[in-house]
């Protein structure tokens, strides 16, 4: 299908983009990658008037190290973080989240602020970012603001970003000594996944001292389940004490059934997602069921 007759604009710089998202009486979208609005327009699900094509923006691309952070701009493509040293060695948890994400043509495309803004229940990044305790920064007519991811994601496919702001870096802490793992469920390779599991953990002297477990595709918004974080800080990183933990999660979902799985089907596989990830982050033996 072809998309409804639309206007393209495609500014050079951040300010000029600014300009264009302010203006309240044009019913305007962004273009990042197109790997998700493209599909919408041709479907007919979106209907814009105005197509602001930001990939002329030079701001909203490049990555960066601080301290403390690795700095992705919005408009970086999928496959240039993945092949970005500072994101192999700062957070190497989103090397492992978009290897997951659809196919290499996807990434070359696709963008990394574009599949958070997005925010698809099912997609790999929003799931990484809430895991690692990310954040995005929003820039709008009156300045810039951080939006952490735990307020980013409001249900699916909103998130609390204002129609007049532009997503411009998303913001990744770099936790040194984290043991990291991602996995996912999927019907064919490269499909959207079913569900979606992250682990972050750090060890000290055989025991948890920080965990992070966030899932996708069980909710309308990427999950923390802070009941399971909270217990794996009860112990080490045993088989035992990690499937007790697999277990925790699965008692805090409620999954709705859809066409593609029921509920109990997703809570029962993010069960053995989170336990397979724990086991590969912190390279243990798992039990055997
Ligand atoms: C066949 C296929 C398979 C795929 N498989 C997966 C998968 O397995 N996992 C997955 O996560 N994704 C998957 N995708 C989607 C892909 O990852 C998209 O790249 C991503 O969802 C959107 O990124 P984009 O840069 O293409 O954004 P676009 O499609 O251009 O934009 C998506 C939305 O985000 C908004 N937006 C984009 N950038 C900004 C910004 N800087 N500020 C504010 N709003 C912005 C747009 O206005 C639009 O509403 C798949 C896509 C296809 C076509």
């Amino acid at each position: 299908m072809k998309p409804p007759r639309f206007r393209y604009v495609r500014p050079e710089t951040l300010d000029e983009l600014i300009e264009l998202r302010a203006n309240e009486e044009v019913d305007s979208v962004i273009l990042a990658g197109g790997q998700s609005l493209i599909p919408m327009m041709n479907f007919r699900l979106a209907r814009p008037e105005l197509v602001i094509d930001i990939g002329g923006v030079e701001e909203l691309r490049g990555i960066r190290r601080t301290e403390g952070q690795v700095i992705i701009g919005a408009g970086t493509r999928q496959s240039v973080a993945m092949s970005s040293p500072d994101v192999v060695d700062g957070a190497p948890l989103i090397i492992e989240a978009l290897r997951h994400v659809g196919h290499v043509a996807i990434r070359n495309r696709g963008t990394v602020g574009g599949s958070i803004a997005h925010a698809d229940p099912a997609a790999e990044l929003p799931v990484a970012l809430l895991a690692l305790d990310g954040s995005v920064v929003a820039q709008g007519r009156s300045g810039r603001r951080t939006i952490p991811a735990t307020e980013l994601f409001e249900t699916a496919f909103m998130t609390s970003l204002r129609p007049s702001e532009v997503l411009v870096e998303v913001n990744l802490p770099v936790r040194r000594a984290a043991r990291v793992a991602f996995g996912e469920i999927t019907r064919r390779q490269g499909d959207f996944a079913l569900v979606v599991a992250a682990v972050s953990a750090t060890v000290d002297d055989g025991r948890f001292t920080d965990v992070r477990i966030a899932l996708g595709g069980v909710s309308d918004v990427p999950t923390r389940c802070i009941a399971a974080e909270e217990a794996a800080l009860e112990g080490g990183p045993t088989a035992a004490h990690i499937r007790e933990v697999a277990h925790l999660v699965a008692d805090d979902l409620d999954p709705r059934d859809d066409f593609h799985a029921t509920g109990n089907y997703r809570k029962k596989v993010a069960a053995v997602l989170v336990e397979r990830a724990f086991v590969e982050a912190c390279d243990v033996l798992a039990e055997v069921a």
